[in-house]
């Protein structure tokens, strides 16, 4: 009855532990959420606000499918000041969220034949999108610091490399390219005629180093980039759908035209929120990411304290990608299984490793509330202990 594309089709891990801790939550079960990456902040009251008058002003008809003017300049002026990457208003596309985006990207670019190159462990949609396409995903499995390197592409380039993933900093594991590999990523691009698609959702969430945009670096690798971001993350917006993409005219030009035929574009009133959340006060947002760097900091202490699981400290991110393959035996073979086990138990909801190919590990978010990470804890080691 299906096509083949759908058949191989994989839904969410993440959204179904999500799901399945959202309906523990439903029934009055004091649940733990530490498995979607989602803040735990509510939108920024200006943004909220924006949004209310963009509904008494009437904003309640069609958009341009790439989004509003108003939108796109304030996202053009993003990249330039942010970035320092110059992409004209007309080369900026907006839609329903990074991941959408993503899709319209790879279903421009790629076809069956062609190979995708992705760094893992890695957030499992990029390689479900890639395999929607027909194309490739060939992957590249990191170890700890999780670090991505020119060398570990240069070995699995192939004439029918189309694209190279970038998603600094990482999900799941908070890991950030060092600026001197990322040079020598996109001079391995330009030089195979490969392009690349550079998730940067998470650039604001940063605690070691500064984000560097791969299609800053010169004109040669910008002309075969798509920069991908959004503002689920940094403004604390997840449900309101706002992604958005600044790339080459041509590439561009082809994911309007998909969207225009796929969605036709993002809410009006969630894109008269994003125009007040990129030019309006940052206050909220640098807030927020002070109380994510607490956070990071007493999670990295309260794992040192429980023997047999180690870390890597992440770059960015708000994540932590924990090895539990000390924990994982005879009880419990596997990480999934540790991992409903927890959530069965101590009803605590993290995602395990082999969401992101990468089994032995767990993903935690701690994008949670400090009282909810305390108490993760205290479940977390009283699971270990029994
Ligand atoms: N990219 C990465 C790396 C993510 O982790 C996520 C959210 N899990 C997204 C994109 C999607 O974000 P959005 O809400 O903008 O679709």
């Amino acid at each position: 009855m299906f096509s083949k594309r759908v058949k191989a089709l994989a839904t969410s891990p993440t959204i179904a532990i999500d799901t399945k801790a959202k309906a523990f939550k439903r029934q009055g079960v004091s649940i733990i959420n530490l498995s979607v990456g989602e803040p735990n902040f509510h939108t920024p009251k200006n943004i909220k606000k924006a949004a209310i008058n963009a509904i008494k002003e009437g904003n309640s008809f069609y958009t341009a499918p790439e989004g509003i003017v108003e939108l796109r300049e304030a996202i053009a002026n993003k990249f330039a000041k942010e970035n320092i990457l110059t992409y004209d208003s007309n080369d900026i596309i907006v839609g329903v969220g990074a991941k959408q985006i993503l899709y319209n990207a790879f279903q421009v670019l790629c076809d069956k034949g062609d190979e995708v190159i992705i760094a893992i462990p890695a957030w499992n949609t990029f390689v479900e999108q890639v395999k929607l396409t027909g194309a490739k995903p060939v992957l590249i499995t990191l170890k700890p610091p999780f670090k991505l390197k020119a060398n570990d592409i240069k070995k699995v380039i192939t004439p029918k490399t189309k694209v190279i993933l970038l998603n600094s900093p990482a999900n799941p594991t908070g890991a950030m390219i060092e600026p001197e590999e990322l040079e020598k990523i996109a001079d391995l691009a330009v030089k195979n005629n490969i392009f690349i698609i550079s998730d940067e959702i998470y650039e604001k969430l940063t605690y070691k180093q500064k984000h560097v945009s791969v299609a800053s670096l010169n004109d040669k690798i910008k002309e075969r980039t798509v920069t991908v971001n959004g503002l689920s993350k940094s403004y604390a917006m997840t449900g309101w759908r706002v992604g958005y993409a600044g790339g080459p005219h041509e590439i561009i030009a082809k994911m309007k035209a998909l969207q225009s035929q796929l969605l036709a574009h993002t809410t009006a009133i969630a894109q008269k929120a994003g125009v007040e959340a990129l030019l309006g006060d940052q206050e909220s947002v640098e807030m927020m990411q002070k109380a994510f760097a607490k956070r990071r900091e007493y999670c990295l202490k309260q794992i040192a304290t429980i023997p047999n699981m180690s870390v890597n400290e992440p770059d960015g991110a708000f994540y932590l990608f924990i090895s539990i393959e000390k924990l994982i035996g005879k009880k419990y073979p596997t990480a999934s299984a540790w991992a409903e086990a927890l959530l069965e138990e101590e009803k605590v909801a993290v995602v395990p490793g082999e969401a992101f190919f990468y089994p032995g590990y767990i993903r935690f978010s701690y994008a949670a509330s400090d009282e909810d990470l305390k108490e993760a804890f205290v479940r977390i080691k009283r699971f270990i202990n029994k």
